[in-house]
């Protein structure tokens, strides 16, 4: 990435972030993990308990559930991905991130994406999917099928914390269905690479 100073320096800046009232209760900032010289980009809610206390994104049970699902597709969300969230300061009690937290930290996000230029973006739940794509549909319904955004290509899936609560893999289940959305995804990876 030629930009790769400009991401260190937006790392740094986001960091030192107190646009929010998030940042008075934080513990750390979770900017993101993995590769931002990739094509995908993962993008979840917002930081959990164990995402605050270490500064890094999707490092809790649901992070290590989101990384299995990736992998079984040969996807590595370290070296293939970068990961973060709408929100990089954790909201306490685990609420929902809230109108004004999301507006002010889009900022952090926009850059982010115009840094990376992912090819590829996976939605993580649905505060990702309204707060990216301003789309207020059930995820149930919109998961699984690529939209274009600013000439990428979008995909919703299931948050990992909901595949915790609803783990059966049977065919047509929650965990199968993001198998298959992952597949996709997969094989648009594949098809960049050509
Ligand atoms: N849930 C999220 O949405 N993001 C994280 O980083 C962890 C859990």
């Amino acid at each position: 990435m030629d930009n790769i100073l400009d991401f260190e320096s937006l790392k740094n800046n986001c960091l030192d972030c107190k646009q929010c009232a998030l940042s008075k209760t934080r513990t750390n900032v979770v900017f993101g993990r993995g590769n931002p010289n990739t094509k995908i980009f993962i993008i979840g809610e917002g930081p959990g308990h164990n995402e605050d206390m270490e500064g890094l994104a999707f490092v809790g049970r649901a992070g290590k559930l989101l990384d299995a699902a990736f992998q079984s597709v040969g996807i590595d969300t370290n070296r293939d991905c970068f990961i973060s969230n709408i929100v990089k300061c954790r909201p306490p009690n685990n609420r929902k991130p809230q109108k004004e937290e999301i507006e002010s930290c889009s900022t952090w996000l926009d850059q982010q994406i115009n840094l990376i230029n992912p090819k590829i973006i996976v939605l993580a739940g649905s505060t990702a999917v309204e707060s990216y794509l301003n789309i207020k549909e059930p995820i149930s319904k919109i998961r699984g099928k690529w939209i274009e955004r600013d000439g990428r290509k979008v995909m919703p899936i299931f948050h990992p914390s909901y595949l915790l609560r609803n783990p059966s893999k049977e065919v047509g289940k929650p965990k199968w269905l993001t198998w298959r959305d992952l597949k996709l995804v997969k094989t648009e990876l594949e098809a960049l690479k050509k």
